[in-house]
């Protein structure tokens, strides 16, 4: 019998700046953790192409990073426990934030809207001003607002790659 409620979608950030002793490189790391993070429970609907990008933080490693989108109808509570515990099977250690990670997930963007407590904040706080998260979201996803800000990926990728503009009160034009 199919349902008549679709599932809730989850776009679901993948980092990897480190090798796996059995899955290889940061790319093959991904698809190995796009292949794990499918489940009972967890639909695959969509990926984006793996891009590289330079390491942020302290790191010096580049980064292979790509964005699924799974339809789930797990919390986002109960999500952030699954992509923890996928990081985990691969060897993820917990310590230094941006150091060198095998894996790292992140729940960007749920279709249920905004979540935010202690240990969970959707939208990903910085997922407007993150190139690398923008970039392979707008392959798939280029029409899902912010539920925050209004804005389409679409737009907040434009806006992240225009110039900035220059100082409009002392332009004459
Ligand atoms: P950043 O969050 O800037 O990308 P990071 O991914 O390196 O940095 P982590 O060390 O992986 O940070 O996670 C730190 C904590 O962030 C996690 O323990 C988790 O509780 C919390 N967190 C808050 N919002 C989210 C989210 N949307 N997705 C994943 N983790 C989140
Ligand atoms: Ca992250
Ligand atoms: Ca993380």
């Amino acid at each position: 019998m199919s349902n008549a409620m679709p599932l809730p979608l989850y776009a679901i950030g993948l980092g990897s700046n480190r090798r796996h002793a059995r899955y290889g490189d940061p790319r093959a790391v991904l698809l190995a953790a796009l292949a794990a993070l499918v489940s009972d429970d967890i639909e695959a609907v969509d990926a984006s192409p793996i891009i590289a990008s330079d390491p942020l933080g302290p790191s010096r490693r580049r980064y292979a990073n790509a964005v699924a989108l799974v339809a789930s109808q797990l919390s986002p509570p109960e999500m952030l426990v699954r992509l923890q515990e996928i990081e985990a099977n691969f060897g993820r250690r917990t310590g230094q934030r941006w150091s060198a990670r095998t894996l790292d997930l992140d729940i960007l963007l749920w279709s249920g809207g905004a979540w935010s407590d202690a240990s969970l904040k959707i939208p990903h706080p910085a997922m407007a001003q993150r190139a690398f998260v923008l970039g392979p979201l707008r392959a798939i996803a280029p029409e899902w607002q912010h539920p925050l800000t209004g804005r389409s990926i679409r737009q907040l990728a434009a806006r992240l790659t225009r110039p900035k503009p220059v100082d409009r009160g002392a332009s004459a034009h």
